[in-house]
């Protein structure tokens, strides 16, 4: 990743070289991998999606891409057209008239709803240089430990899929386990953030709160009541605010043998999963009720 930073923001022997070689008439952050590429190459561009979601540009003379490059409060500008278009490698001055971006040049390549995030954006001083921010550092410097840590959770994303999609796992469980921790399942708090308005309460306990992931899966009396009654048998203690968390403390048990680990794996998804269907169930009475 500290590679992919200082080709992206250091204009040395080695990066010209690189752009050259690899890029000499496209750009390096649309390029796609070709199987004849170097090994370095290739190993770049596959760090190169993580690394550019963290590298944010100033605008000063304008020389940053205007599709790919990330400038834009909202990001980068290419993924938000359709994809069917020819972008190009046009930069940032293209746009820049009297220290400012140019509304009728903007217009004739984005459309209005993306100018109007566009036309936010500050420009510095003409005779300087663009600034490259690295984002997970406060002062904007890359450092290696702020890097690892990017790499690190990804790491563990995949390791929970891994853990999801276990050999022995049935399917439907692994399924349901990839909706919610991908935050798909319909409860209200996502219906909610889909902008559709719900005006039910959770099933699940009396104190009809609103109906959130962690509530009904982890933090209600019911699931708690569902969670210790599993757990306390096997000497875990179960202390998740969260779905994460729930899960941590049955995965993060050293195991004693094979049948052991398998058991630590699966029967905190089981109880997600009952605790879904229980929710469903109570929910589809309610309607019913509601109803007549
Ligand atoms: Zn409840």
């Amino acid at each position: 990743m500290k590679r992919w930073w200082r080709l992206r923001t250091i204009d040395n022997l080695w990066s010209q070289f690189v752009k050259a070689k690899y890029c000499p008439i496209s750009n390096m952050v649309s390029k796609v991998i070709s199987p004849n590429n170097s090994n370095i190459w290739r190993s770049l561009l596959k760090i190169r999606l993580q690394a550019e979601q963290h590298i944010k540009w100033e605008i000063n003379k304008g020389k940053v891409l205007f599709w790919w490059d990330n400038w834009p409060d909202q990001g980068p500008v290419a993924p938000r057209v359709w994809l069917e278009r020819k972008l190009g490698s046009i930069t940032v001055q293209n746009f820049i008239n009297n220290n400012n971006l140019n509304m009728n040049s903007l217009e004739r390549v984005i459309t209005n709803d993306l100018i109007q995030g566009v036309m936010d954006t500050e420009i510095g001083e003409r005779q300087l240089p663009d600034k490259s921010i690295w984002t997970p550092t406060t002062n904007g410097n890359f450092t290696c430990s702020s890097a690892w840590q990017i790499v690190r959770q990804k790491q563990d994303v995949d390791l929970l899929a891994k853990m999801i999609w276990a050999k022995g796992t049935p399917f439907k469980i692994s399924f349901f386990m990839w909706r919610l921790l991908r935050k798909k399942l319909p409860l209200d708090d996502r219906i909610l953030s889909l902008g559709i308005q719900t005006d039910s309460n959770c099933n699940c306990c009396r104190e009809q709160l609103p109906e959130k992931v962690d509530h009904v899966f982890t933090t209600s009396l019911f699931a708690m009541r569902i969670w210790n009654q599993m757990a306390t048998p096997l000497g875990i203690s179960h202390q998740g605010n969260s779905v994460q968390g729930a899960l941590d403390c049955w995965w993060r048990v050293q195991p004693n043998n094979q049948v052991h680990k398998h058991i630590l794996l699966i029967t905190p998804c089981y109880i997600l999963w009952q605790l879904w269907r229980a929710r469903c169930d109570k929910r589809l009475l309610f309607l019913k009720d509601s109803t007549k």
